[in-house]
């Protein structure tokens, strides 16, 4: 179900690049604390940000909301690396700063604010 789901995404990808983000998920309003990776589910929930770590979260990790099956890790803790910051409102839902910009076979590039992904428009593509 998933894998289709991703093939599907790819194929409107191709066809509506302008519009990619009308496909892409808009919310990812909770939270979910771990302190192994073990415990992290196989699939990671979509609207979920998971903090990982013992005592204090190490790694934050989350399904990338461009919906195409691929995995965001973000270091919190280690100081010789590029770090992030987790925080979250009175309901819960996390904001991440600075923004998340993946540039891999593809570019993935949004801020998370209060639960909400705001994109931010790809000036290099095509
Ligand atoms: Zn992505």
């Amino acid at each position: 179900m998933k894998r289709l789901f991703a093939r599907t995404q790819i194929g409107a990808v191709r066809a509506y690049r302008r519009t990619r983000n009308a496909h892409a998920k808009s919310r990812m309003p909770r939270v979910i604390a771990v302190a192994r990776r073990a415990e992290l589910p196989e699939d990671l929930h979509p609207r979920c940000v998971y903090l990982l770590g013992a005592t204090t979260p190490k790694w934050a990790l989350l399904d990338c909301p461009c919906g195409r099956g691929h995995t965001i890790e973000l270091n919190l803790a280690n100081p010789a690396r590029t770090r992030w910051t987790v925080t979250t409102d009175e309901t819960g839902r996390p904001s991440l700063h600075p923004s998340i910009d993946y540039q891999g076979q593809h570019r993935c590039h949004y801020w998370l604010k209060d639960g909400r992904i705001h994109w931010v428009p790809n000036r290099t593509r095509g």
